[in-house]
């Protein structure tokens, strides 16, 4: 998909922000409800810590405002002044997307969070 040494391989492919290996979180399918938040508690390859600090995520929500608003705002020119529709065929439909992506927000905002504070390196060969 894109580079592995860039950032968003990480956020695309659900991988370590550090080494670009191990899984963040437990399952690759954010659709799988029970598990859509369970994120390991360091890497499998690097032992990158993903539970920085107490706290840590609470960036990521608002990561995750400007991520919903940027995707709304979009959503609006598409539908309202491109393809004509009324404000509210829009909110019903913004607010139908916001409940079924609510998991790939979710993810997408935390591993966007930690990959400002984690760059990526090469791991270790043992
Ligand atoms: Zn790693």
């Amino acid at each position: 998909m894109s580079n592995i040494s860039s950032a968003l391989y990480s956020i695309a492919n659900n991988k370590c922000p550090r080494c670009h290996q191990g899984n963040f979180f437990e399952n690759n399918n954010p659709y799988v409800l029970s598990k859509f938040d369970k994120m390991h508690k360091k890497c499998s390859v690097c032992n990158e810590d993903f539970e920085r600090e107490t706290g840590f995520y609470y960036g990521a929500m608002f990561v995750s405002y400007a991520v919903t608003v940027i995707f709304g705002i979009s959503l609006f020119l598409l539908m309202c002044v491109l393809l004509n529709f009324d404000a509210v065929t829009f909110i019903i439909v913004f607010a139908i997307l916001q409940i079924l992506l609510m998991p790939v927000f979710y993810r997408t905002s935390r591993l966007l969070w930690i990959n400002v504070f984690v760059r990526y390196r090469l791991p270790k060969i043992n």
